[in-house]
């Protein structure tokens, strides 16, 4: 059993192995901590900076229990993590943050949607479907054109499709494999902003400046922030975390991708139970990273700030793009953060860029 604050020195469990284990690691690193990643490839990115890297499946029972024997507390670096690992790890003593009910909520898409708009925060009409007749309906209930998408393991903009009439719907279905799907409105947004949240184990929660967002084929791009927005649509934005924060009863970071509507209104598009790309700017644009915020969260210290020292323009580094580090490393204003990925696919997450202004 832990005891909070966790004192430096004790180890914290991360389920996962890429470029968010990494950098929390090494944020948990700072702090005195030792991270054990629990990852199936030897030489992930997280691995090679983490005091220790246990080699397993994911839901490996062994595995989970060297985990919850080295470690007090467990984290995880993607919303994908099994529930029976979390339950096993906390059956096994440990405590495991965010928890599970944040981790069921965001896995499913219909459950995340009907949680946000049962705790006040707004959505789009959606629609679940389990047959092509309801794939049909949904169609029809929430108007055409609608965004169909897999209630589970979609990301990335993978695992959806848009529909353009309800006599389309069946095709769409099958499309997407015949399983669970949602059925979304479209949304008539002006704009992609994402607010980065935290909740400690007191209670207390703090909010990051919002972020403009820009993706491409799906992807993260970029990312401008803290965004020019209304004090309305600020005011909106933290009213939104704090009712996720508190109604998950939350521990840790959690990153809310939002659409802004034409009069500066959002709408919730979906939750992620883990730091996020949209937060990578809180690096080089804030005092306390998203990285460091949430591991102070889980170890159960108390948060750090969140508002901006500075304007920042986060950029991915795709593929090869990683390769022009040298030239990058020359701006003086850019700020280089390289993953360590060996192999550099089209579309694959090598790094990021962090351009800094000051404010
Ligand atoms: P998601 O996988 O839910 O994050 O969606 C990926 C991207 O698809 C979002 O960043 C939006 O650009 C777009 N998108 C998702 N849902 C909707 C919607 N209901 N209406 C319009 N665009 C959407």
């Amino acid at each position: 059993m832990a005891t909070f604050p966790l004192a430096p020195g004790s180890a914290i469990g991360v389920i996962g192995g890429g470029q968010l284990g990494r950098m929390l690691a090494l944020a948990a690193a700072e702090l005195g901590f030792d991270v054990v990643v629990l990852e199936p490839d030897k030489g992930c990115p997280a691995g090679r900076v983490a005091a220790r890297t246990i080699a397993a499946p994911y839901d490996d029972p062994e595995a989970l229990a060297r985990l919850a024997k080295a470690c007090a507390v467990v984290t995880y670096e993607f919303e994908n993590v099994p529930a029976a690992a979390v339950a096993r790890l906390t059956a096994l003593g440990a405590d495991v943050a965010p928890g599970a009910r944040a981790l069921a909520v965001a896995q499913d898409r219909l459950e995340e949607k009907t949680f946000l708009n049962a705790h006040g925060a707004p959505t789009v009409a959606f629609a679940p479907a389990a047959t092509p007749d309801e794939a049909v309906e949904a169609v029809a209930h929430v108007g055409a054109p609608a965004l169909m998408k897999t209630r589970r393991e979609g990301y990335d903009g993978k695992g959806q499709r848009w529909v353009e009439h309800a006599a389309d719907a069946a095709a769409a279905f099958a499309a997407l494999g015949g399983v669970p799907v949602i059925v979304e409105a479209a949304c008539p947004f002006v704009r992609e902003l994402s607010v980065i949240a935290a909740r400690g184990r007191d209670g207390a929660t703090s909010v990051y400046p919002l972020a403009e967002n820009h993706h491409e084929h799906g992807i993260l791009r970029r990312s401008i922030a803290p965004a020019h927005v209304a004090t309305a649509t600020a005011e909106q934005a933290e009213r939104i975390a704090a009712r996720v924060l508190g109604g998950l009863d939350y521990v840790g970071v959690v990153g809310i991708e939002l659409f802004e509507l034409a009069d500066g209104q959002l709408l919730v598009n979906e939750f992620a139970p883990r730091v996020h790309n949209t937060g990578h700017w809180t690096q080089d644009g804030c005092e306390v990273s998203q990285f460091e915020q949430h591991i102070r969260a889980v170890a159960g210290w108390p948060l750090g700030p969140t508002h901006a020292v500075a304007h920042v323009e986060m950029l991915n580094l795709l593929g090869d793009e990683a390769l022009g580090w040298a030239r990058l490393a020359a701006e003086p204003e850019t700020r280089v953060h390289l993953y360590g990925k060996r192999e550099a696919k089209p579309g694959r997450k090598m790094g990021h860029v962090n351009r800094v202004r000051p404010l």
